[in-house]
């Protein structure tokens, strides 16, 4: 069960907020350096197709890594988990979202989750498409049904820090690429990438494609079956393996629900058959969470008992 109640969760927010302080918002990619480190914002969309939220719910903000989950969603559609998963493993690594490390120590040479930046550059490389903008707008145009909202767009100012700055990510395609995993150009991968991680919405938004996965993959407002059941599945069940990088296990303890985090602050939650959540809060903790979007899920988690375990 979740909170039917907008002034408990004001209430909650106001309380989460004070952690904001301790935290930073990412500056590794410039643009988003500039976001507010105070904002806090959630919605939380039921399964009855209501929706009760707290905060500026109408601010916009980058998915980043929040897309990973969106993108092999859409390329497990379209391609099945067998093929997907010739190229990216389904483990957690314990390192973090950026690390290149295991890339090296794995064997076979695949990256070992699709939420971890190498996962994530294997998986948006496998999207069909004539050009990388065909593939982008293939993307895009299944997110607008995810959200029921024709107008998302990316942000070309996020995504062009990102594309200028991202040399890591760079090394990690070149790498993969060394080893056949990514086959297409590699400028043309980060051009995609780098845009999806720029797709921008509120969190109403995100509450709602969220709770789609808690319907196994049904819209809540149109009703139709949007994933197969068996994608929904398998996408939960990364986000609580490795949805919220290295700090996966401690929140599958405190809180308990698939859910994945963003370094924009974003976290989408999808609570099963119960609602979905979107909360936007830019500060992050050490390991690029959102400090006061957690500390929000663990007051929700503890008066709700959310927990699905
Ligand atoms: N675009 C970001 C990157 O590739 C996404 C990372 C994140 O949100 N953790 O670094």
């Amino acid at each position: 069960m979740a909170c039917r109640d907008n002034e408990e969760l004001q209430r909650f927010v106001e309380e989460a907020k004070k952690v904001a302080k301790d935290g930073k918002v990412a500056s590794y990619i410039p643009a988003l350096a500039k976001a507010d480190q105070t904002d806090l914002s959630v919605a939380v969309y039921h399964v009855s197709n209501t929706c009760h939220s707290a905060g500026d719910v109408d601010k916009r903000f980058t998915l980043q890594s929040i897309s990973k989950v969106l993108a092999l969603a859409f390329v497990l559609s379209e391609e099945g988990p067998k093929k997907v998963f010739q190229f990216v493993g389904q483990e957690p690594t314990g390192d973090p979202f950026n690390s290149m490390i295991k890339l090296e120590t794995a064997s076979p040479n695949k990256p070992l989750n699709p939420m971890i930046n190498a996962g994530a550059l294997a998986v948006t490389s496998l999207i069909r498409g004539a050009t990388p903008q065909d593939q982008l707008n293939r993307l895009i145009g299944f997110i607008r049904e995810l959200a029921n909202d024709k107008s998302i767009t990316y942000c070309k100012e996020t995504a062009a820090s990102e594309f200028e700055t991202s040399m890591i990510n760079r090394a990690m395609c070149y790498y993969m690429k060394q080893y056949h995993i990514i086959r297409g150009n590699v400028e043309e991968v980060m051009d995609v990438y780098t845009k999806q991680c720029a797709i921008m919405m509120n969190s109403l938004d995100l509450a709602k494609i969220a709770c789609v996965f808690s319907l196994d993959g049904r819209h809540p407002e149109t009703g139709k079956q949007i994933l197969s059941k068996d994608v929904a599945r398998i996408c939960k069940t990364f986000m609580v393996t490795c949805g919220m990088y290295n700090a996966s296990g401690e929140f599958a303890i405190n809180i308990g629900i698939p859910a994945k985090s963003g370094v924009s602050g974003g976290i989408m939650g999808a609570a099963p058959y119960d609602f979905g959540i979107g909360i936007f809060g830019p500060a992050l903790d050490e390991k690029g969470n959102s400090i006061a979007g957690i500390k929000l899920l663990e007051l929700m988690s503890e008066k709700y008992e959310m927990s699905i375990f």
